[in-house]
């Protein structure tokens, strides 16, 4: 079948940019499965419904009207929610929280499953997430979970905020990137946490040639 490589980690772990450049250098397809989450999130708050409604959260799930359009200049991955470009307030640690919060609910999870898979299109796939290699795709080639401490991750949070034109505390973004990081370990379906078979990478301080290189040495093609 479609070969496909995941990337699950906490936020700002470096997955989105590592995934886009893997995806590039073999000219394979990409899964930004964080960004479903955030789009159903706004999607929720659109339709006033609220972020624990869990009956709710499904039937929104089950009509979302989505395109993501990866960006030629590797930047982060665009979307349209219901004909509305909503790829700057995707990307607000709030929506990030907001995605967190639903992305507790087995539902929600669930209603989302079939709409990742149908992403496996050839020449092959580069997902994106927490749980792509534990649950999404358990039969990828290559699976790999990315790590990098707090302070890190919200100064990379921090640049890709700026780099968009918005605003953010260095410090709000550690405590709220901790907040959410505890939330996706402790929830009771599928939890962050790395695939037994999944390489670890620690990216802390290592740069993110350094870290591609490192994956597509694990890619046979
Ligand atoms: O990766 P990103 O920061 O865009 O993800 C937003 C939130 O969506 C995460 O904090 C997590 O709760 C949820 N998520 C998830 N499973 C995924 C991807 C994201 O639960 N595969």
């Amino acid at each position: 079948s479609t070969p496909v490589i995941t990337i699950d980690g906490p936020g700002g772990s470096g997955k989105g940019t590592i995934m886009l450049r893997v995806a590039r250098y073999l000219g394979w397809h990409t899964l930004d499965s964080g960004a479903m989450y955030r789009v159903l999130a706004l999607a929720a708050q659109k339709h006033q419904v609220a972020l624990d409604d869990e009956i709710g959260l499904v039937r929104v799930a089950n009509q979302l009207d989505v395109q993501f359009t990866a960006q030629p200049d590797l930047s982060d991955t665009r979307a349209i929610l219901e004909g509305e470009d909503v790829s700057v307030a995707l990307r607000t640690e709030a929506t990030g929280s907001a995605a967190s919060k639903i992305a507790a609910l087995v539902g929600v999870r669930q209603a989302l499953l079939n709409r990742q898979r149908a992403f496996r299109c050839a020449p092959g796939l580069v997902a994106d997430g927490r749980d792509m290699g534990t649950v999404v795709f358990p039969d990828a080639g290559v699976k790999i979970f990315l790590t990098a401490s707090v302070e890190e991750r919200a100064e990379r949070r921090y640049k890709q905020l700026k780099g968009k034109g918005m605003n953010a505390k260095l410090a709000d973004l550690i405590i709220e990137i901790a907040d959410r990081d505890e939330r996706d370990r402790n929830r009771a379906t599928a939890p962050l946490i790395p695939a037994q078979d999944a390489q670890i990478i620690d990216t802390t301080g290592v740069s993110i040639e350094k870290v591609v290189a490192q994956i597509l040495q694990l890619v046979s093609v």
